[in-house]
Order: C-alpha cells, then sequence, then structure tokens
C-alpha cells in the first residue's frame, strides 16, 4: 500500500466517526507526505488545521493508522500552505453554471407535509464544545424516536442553531425508510391555530389532526407562556402524544423553570425527559462554521480574512453567516479582498461589550426577562417578582458597568446606597449557591451583550 492509498482508507473511516461537515473541513487539502519507519508526517493546508488535528483527532488518527499498520506509532502534521487564491468564488464562466451556482444559494424548497427545510441537517451542523450535549441528545432522538428522551427540551439565545438542530432531528427520520409521520410548527402558529380552533369550536377536528403525529416538533415554545387556554390545550395533547410514546420535540429561549408565567403541570412536563442548552461557540469553533458555510457554497476566502470575521463576530452564528454572505457578495464585486476591506465591511457586525451594555439595555433586558415592564423595576414594593428582577439589575449595573453605589442608588428612585449594596452581594452571594440563578444571569447577559 503507498502513502496515497494509506491515507485514503484513513479518511474512508474517518468519515465514520465525524460529520461529513467537519470532515469537509479539517481533511480536505490533507496527505501523507512520508513514511519513515515508525513515524508518519501529514501534511495540512494551515494552522489551524495542524492545531485541530493534532488536538482533536491525532489518537484517532494514530489508532486508525496503527489498525492498517502495525509498525506506525508516530503523528506529525506540517503546514504546507495551499496556493493563494485570491478569488472569492472558484471562477463560474459561463451563464449556465452562474445559474446554477444561485440555484444552490438559494434556500431548499420547505416540505409541505412536515414544514422541514431540507438545508436543516445534522450534516451541516458543526459540532464543538458549546452544543456537544444537546447534539448528542438530538442524535440519539433522532435514532430512537419515543423511546430515549421524552421530551427532547433544547434551549439557548437566539441564532445558536436551535432550530436548525431540532430540524435535523425530524429530516433524519424523514430520510428513513420506515415512513414516520413529522411535523414542525413554531409555537407562534402552534398557538394561533389553538386560539382559532377555540374560537370557531374546532378543537376535536384539530385535535385529531394532530393525532397521528409520531414526532412532534415545536419552536420556540416558551411564546406559550402566559396563554392560559393554549397551555391547558397543548397540555392535553402533550399528554395523549407522549402516552403513545410519541416523540415531542420542544427550543425555547430559556430553560423551563426560567420561564415566567409557565403553568406549573407544563413545566414538570418540560423537565421530565432530557434538557440541553446550546451555548455560544467560540473562536476555533467559529471558524470551523465558517469554512463549512463556505463549502457549502462551494466559495473560497483568505485565511486572513476567515480568521477575521471569525476573531470579530461573536454575537451568534447567525451573525456570523451574515458577516460571510456579505463579504461573500462584495468579493464578487472587488476580488481584491483584504483584511482591511473586510474590517470596514464588517463594521456593523463587530460588537464591543463597551458599546453594547449599558443602563438602558440592561434595564430592557431584565424586564423583558422577567416578564416586566420597565417601569415595575422601580416600584417602590417589596414583591417578590419585582424584589429579585431589581436587585439583578443593580447587580448588573454595578457587575457590568461599574456605577458607584451611590449612581445605583440615584437611578432606583434615590435608595439609600446600603440598598444597592445590599442587592449587590445577595445576588453575588446567591449565584455561587443557586444554580438556577446562576443560569439565569448567563441568559441576560448573553442578551445583554447580543445588541
Ligand atoms: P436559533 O433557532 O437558535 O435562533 P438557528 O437554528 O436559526 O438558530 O441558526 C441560525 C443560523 O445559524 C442558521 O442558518 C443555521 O443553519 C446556522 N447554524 C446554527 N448552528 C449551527 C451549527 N452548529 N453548524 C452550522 N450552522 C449552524
Ligand atoms: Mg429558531
Amino acid at each position: 500500500m503507498n502513502n496515497v492509498e494509506l491515507w485514503q482508507s484513513v479518511l474512508a473511516q474517518m468519515q465514520f466517526h465525524i460529520s461529513r461537515a467537519n470532515f469537509a473541513t479539517w481533511f480536505q487539502n490533507t496527505e501523507i507526505i512520508s513514511k519513515d519507519n515508525e513515524k508518519i508526517i501529514i501534511s495540512v493546508p494551515n494552522a489551524f488545521s495542524k492545531e485541530w488535528l493534532s488536538n482533536k483527532y491525532n489518537k484517532l488518527i494514530l489508532k486508525t493508522l496503527h489498525d492498517i499498520d502495525d509498525t506506525i506509532r508516530e503523528l506529525e502534521f506540517v503546514i504546507k500552505p495551499q496556493p493563494i487564491k485570491n478569488a472569492v468564488l472558484k471562477t463560474p464562466t459561463g451563464r449556465e453554471e452562474q445559474e446554477e451556482i444561485q440555484l444552490k444559494f438559494e434556500e431548499f424548497k420547505i416540505n409541505k407535509d412536515t414544514n422541514l427545510n431540507p438545508r436543516y441537517t445534522f450534516a451541516s451542523f458543526v459540532v464543538g464544545s458549546f452544543n456537544e450535549l444537546a447534539h448528542a441528545a438530538a442524535m440519539a432522538v433522532a435514532d430512537n424516536p419515543g423511546y430515549t428522551y421524552n421530551p427532547l427540551f433544547i434551549y439557548g439565545g437566539t441564532g445558536l442553531g436551535k432550530t436548525h438542530l431540532i430540524q435535523a432531528i425530524g429530516n433524519k427520520i424523514n430520510d428513513e425508510a420506515k415512513k414516520k409521520k413529522i411535523k414542525y410548527i413554531s409555537s407562534e402558529k402552534f398557538v394561533s391555530s389553538i386560539v382559532s380552533a377555540i374560537r370557531t369550536n374546532t378543537m376535536e377536528a384539530f385535535k385529531a389532526s394532530l393525532a397521528p403525529i409520531d414526532i412532534l416538533i415545536l419552536d420556540d415554545i416558551q411564546f406559550i407562556a402566559g396563554k392560559n387556554k393554549s397551555q391547558e390545550e397543548f397540555f392535553h395533547i402533550f399528554n395523549s402524544l407522549y402516552e403513545k410514546n410519541k416523540q415531542i420535540i420542544l427550543s425555547s429561549d430559556r430553560p423551563p423553570n426560567a420561564i415566567a408565567e409557565l403553568e406549573d403541570r407544563l413545566r414538570s412536563r418540560f423537565e421530565g425527559g432530557m434538557i440541553a442548552d446550546v451555548s455560544l461557540p467560540d473562536y476555533e469553533t467559529r471558524l470551523v462554521i465558517l469554512k463549512t458555510k463556505l463549502q457549502e457554497k462551494n466559495a473560497d476566502l483568505p485565511e486572513e480574512v476567515l480568521d477575521y470575521i471569525a476573531a470579530n463576530v461573536k454575537k451568534n452564528i447567525r451573525e456570523l453567516e451574515g458577516a460571510l454572505n456579505k463579504i461573500l457578495i462584495h468579493g464578487k464585486i472587488n476580488p481584491n479582498l483584504n483584511v482591511e476591506t473586510t474590517k470596514k465591511l464588517l463594521r456593523g457586525f463587530v460588537f464591543s461589550p463597551f458599546d453594547v451594555a449599558n443602563y438602558k439595555k440592561i434595564i430592557e433586558t431584565v424586564a423583558k426577562f422577567y416578564n416586566l415592564e420597565e417601569k415595575n423595576l422601580f416600584d417602590p414594593t417589596r414583591r417578590k417578582e419585582i424584589v429579585k428582577p431589581r436587585q439583578i439589575a443593580m447587580f448588573l449595573l454595578r457587575k457590568e458597568l461599574k456605577y458607584s453605589f451611590p449612581a445605583i442608588a440615584r437611578k432606583f428612585g434615590g435608595k439609600d446606597h446600603t440598598t444597592a449594596i445590599y442587592a449587590y452581594k445577595k445576588i453575588l452571594q446567591e449565584n455561587e449557591e443557586n444554580n438556577k440563578l446562576t443560569e439565569e444571569l448567563n441568559l441576560i447577559k448573553q442578551r445583554i451583550y447580543s445588541g
């Protein structure tokens, strides 16, 4: 077996272990450049691939090689830069070719039966430590719907892949031979269907239409909070599906215990299965995501441009995609793209904590999170529902904006500044002891900083 064949068979095996997206990103343009005695040297296109492969996949690659040839005991990765490509899109010239690519860019058609967008697959979903658990749970559910985790509850901030992931489950099940009836519904749509069924006295028909569903996917379920009639009907729908081992998949912008005005019996149903969060990807993962998206679009960008985007667009994955698209469109017209032009183009995407977190933003976010009006935070009341959010607002003003305690007290209607100190210390301490509060604070902060 020569080096090329050897590497081909390693690559063939690696595909079983990692997603197509990750595979394409990290193993493209790699090859064995030498093999002497026990040591194999593999060339990779850049420092990121090198770091990623040697940290994450070293063991797996070595084991795979060793299984084929047991004299191999050591690996080394060396960087062999690829010829520099300046052009953004890979040279489609003819008009027809152009149009074909245009088509690929367009959204896929939504499946009319299931409401699923076929674009959202596991293959195009990048996994990192920020979403590992949610991804694993989603895969388990897709493999054995109704019997592993029921319901599956995925939560996290906006643009972090919840919709993608829960639709990927539906798409995977839908691709399998044994046909199951799958339905994806946004909670907004779901609630409005319930409301109109109540109004037109057709609730039984509505429920009958849901009965044959094997997999029910409800996106953004936090939307049902405070809508009592809908919650009541949903509770019965939930139970009748659940009792028949039908899979229920939910997403939300926060965990069940942080959804205010959610009936307790629904909350405990939501907590009865598996709860997993998606958080923010780190720099490395953002780079992987960018590369995956480039590949999907059959496009290319200079490494330092990608690096700039990954290092600076941190808000969420939707923004990251938006930034990439902006650069690609610009690049189509002006092929000489560099970091300077990228910087200018991405001004709106790049955020610095200093321009985003401000007094108004903190008050607004805390009030909204606890379903209060902003002015409620300033009510002179000792009601628990108000006191805690008020203390959190004070805490964040101090912690995030370094407000002085007297300044905080002034903002809150001239209270004694010891009240502000008390609030700060109380939240600080509770944050250490109470996981639920920590989680809430994290979600609130995520929102404050995501504009
Ligand atoms: P959410 O529902 O949490 O607001 P979405 O699922 O709509 O977020 O994701 C926003 C965009 O980011 C989508 O285009 C989606 O394909 C993309 N995206 C999110 N997470 C990932 C991921 N892990 N890998 C690849 N693309 C992702
Ligand atoms: Mg969504």
